[in-house]
């Protein structure tokens, strides 16, 4: 056993002596590419070592040998504990070493005997250093899920196949490939999986079904997490949705010179996460708009915000969500009133109701659908919101005398509407047409420009030179 320790103690020595983490900065190029496969292949060894010390460990830890068992012996609980405490490793990462190992480990019967290995293959190529730890427990967690199910042929074939495609070989043909990453491997189990059990698709649906959700996890700095559980279908869609209307820039496709112009021009610093938030409030207004969700009271889903109109017009204060615990701003306020209007009720000191407005400030269906077919979606240039999804701004706001009329509305999305006063774009309108100004740091100059025009337009008029790249 001391022999054991010394050696691998050598080994080490011999690793640092090869390359110090000091001198890595210092390599070129190809030495430092070369390093990082020699690296990779010292690494694929220990971790096979790790594998096979661990599940021995954890073997030797079964429950079943009561207070003879290894781990007792050693002070801890289980084996997954004591391997924890020498090796100084997650309980995790301790977890996963003993799940690859039960695969690539000869397994002992009750009778004595032992049997081969479960995953063979997998066994066979990290002994010779050549499969990594990450690809050996992408084939192993996806076989094993269906083992019971399939034929062991075909299960030794999956095994087969996969272990060439992540060293780089397509075993029906003898021919090389160029070999899989870990990531890779594992979509391709996953194929494996449908072929190996093709009516556990169908009992994983079924499960998933039963499983699918949306909970509110709760509150926090002004934020509510929610968690969705989404079938592969509401992924389609959400995914399609998202991937149409994220910017450009972050889209995470390939830009056309097209969409450069368009990502330089709107300048949209927003995270992907921050635009899926957005995307997905615009697209509650337009359902909420759209005249078909069930009615609550006679009326359609309308958020409701009470504010006192004397923290209204201070502009400090706060405004209270119907049914949601966090406080909004009074500039969030202002916003809901410039989009949905507003109703005005007056108590007495008694909270009794003593008078009550009729709602103001609301564009009519009629006037929406003729700013919709003058700008196209929302005005901002770069942003990819469709109209229906997009609100109605007043330009000049109604508590400064704008009228709610069609030469004074235009579309905006969530974001640019949320961001208006802040953003510096600017929008004005001349003879009912509006006019846009971007913020110093996308144009110094400031430029007032036509918004683009929507392609109903662009038949009836020759393009301007001067207007700027269209959104459409
Ligand atoms: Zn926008």
């Amino acid at each position: 056993m001391e022999e054991i320790t010394a050696q691998l103690a050598t080994a080490t020595v011999a690793a640092r002596a090869a390359v110090a983490v000091g001198q890595v900065p210092t390599l070129s190029d190809g030495d430092l590419m070369s390093a990082m496969s020699a690296v990779e292949i010292l690494g694929r060894t220990v971790d096979a070592l790790r594998v096979a010390v661990a599940v021995e460990v954890q073997e030797r830890s079964r429950p079943t040998l009561g207070s003879d068992r290894l781990s007792a012996r050693q002070g801890c609980r289980a084996g997954i504990e004591l391997i924890a405490r020498v090796t100084q490793v997650s309980e995790a990462t301790a977890n996963r070493r003993c799940r690859v190992g039960a695969g690539i480990r000869a397994r002992d019967t009750l009778t004595g005997e032992v049997l081969p290995a479960a995953f063979p293959k997998v066994a066979e190529a990290m002994d010779a250093g050549e499969l990594g730890v990450d690809s050996a427990s992408a084939i192993i967690t996806a076989l094993s899920a269906v083992a019971s199910r399939a034929e062991p042929e075909m299960l030794a074939e999956a095994e087969h196949a996969l272990v060439g495609c992540a060293l780089g070989v397509e075993v029906s043909s003898g021919e090389p490939i160029t070999p899989f990453t870990a990531d890779q491997t594992r979509i391709q189990a996953i194929q494996w999986q449908v072929a190996l059990d093709p009516d556990g698709v169908k009992v994983c649906e079924e499960q998933a079904t039963l499983g699918r959700g949306m909970v509110k996890l709760g509150t926090r700095g002004g934020l509510t997490r929610y968690r969705l559980d989404a079938l592969p279908e509401l992924e389609g869609k959400l995914e399609r949705i998202f991937a149409s209307c994220l910017s450009p820039k972050t889209a995470g496709r390939f830009l056309t010179v097209e969409d450069e112009a368009e990502a330089l021009v709107g300048g949209d610093t927003r995270t992907p996460a921050q635009q899926r938030h957005d995307i997905v409030a615009a697209m509650l207004d337009a359902a909420a708009r759209s005249g078909e969700l069930p009615t609550i009271g006679g009326a359609s889903p309308t958020v409701l915000i009470s504010v006192a109109a004397e923290e209204l017009e201070a502009g400090t204060g706060a405004g209270w969500i119907d049914g949601v615990q966090n406080p909004v701003s009074i500039d969030t306020v202002k916003r809901f009133i410039c989009t949905g209007g507003i109703q005005k009720v007056l108590f007495d000191c008694n909270g009794k109701i003593i008078a009550l407005s009729s709602p103001d400030r609301i564009f009519t269906p009629q006037q929406r659908r003729a700013i919709t077919v003058r700008d196209g979606g929302c005005v901002i240039p770069g942003c990819q919101i469709p109209a229906g999804w997009c609100e109605i701004h007043h330009v000049i706001e109604h508590s400064r005398s704008g009228p709610t009329h069609t030469d004074n509305g235009v579309l905006l999305c969530w974001f640019h509407h949320h961001t208006i006063d802040t953003s510096g774009w600017q929008v004005h309108m001349v003879d009912g047409v509006p006019y846009i100004r971007p913020p110093r740091w996308i144009d110094p100059d400031r430029q007032w420009r036509r918004a683009s025009t929507p392609h109903t337009l662009t038949h009836t008029r020759p393009p301007r030179p001067d207007r700027m790249p269209s959104r459409t």
